[in-house]
């Protein structure tokens, strides 16, 4: 399945962006106020400057205490994250996320972001494919 068809699955819904300068506390509403584990981090709202998922924050709260909170996600986001295109496939997206150790991935276009697709969201994709190949599978076998 590719990137694309996940996105229409998903609603191609607009992504979540915070602006470098937010307060990681407000990213934090953010986070729990749409129940999602990470936040694309744009100036302008089309580039992805970097990303800041929960992970960097609970990591800034246990080495830095409850000051991170009123930092900015500028100090605490990863820088240029790993980016993916509507053509890839699911499963070269869910290898790259495997070996970074990261569960989200902004997707680009011309340098634009078109959409955000996670970790659940691949592995969503491909449990329907293996379910897909395996009733194929048993149709040959069974000669419908
Ligand atoms: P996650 O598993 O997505 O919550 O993120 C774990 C760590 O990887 C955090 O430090 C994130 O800032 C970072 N991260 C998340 N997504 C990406 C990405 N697409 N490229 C690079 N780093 C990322």
């Amino acid at each position: 399945m590719l990137v694309h068809q996940i996105l229409k699955s998903k609603g191609d819904d607009a992504v979540i962006t915070v602006t470098p300068d937010t307060r990681v506390s407000d990213a934090a509403g953010v986070l729990a106020e749409r129940r999602i584990g990470g936040l694309v981090v744009s100036q302008d709202g089309t580039t992805a400057d970097g990303i800041v998922s929960e992970r960097d924050i609970v990591r800034s709260l246990a080495l830095r205490g409850n000051s991170c909170l009123t930092e900015t996600v500028e100090q605490i986001m990863t820088r240029n994250p790993v980016c993916c295109s509507r053509e890839d496939s699911s499963d070269a997206v869910l290898s790259r996320m495997t070996d970074g150790r990261f569960r989200h991935m902004p997707v680009v276009e011309d340098g634009k972001l078109v959409g955000i697709v996670t970790i659940g969201d691949m592995v969503k994709a491909r449990l329907m494919e293996l379910s897909m190949e395996k009733d194929a599978l048993e149709g040959m076998i069974m000669g419908h």
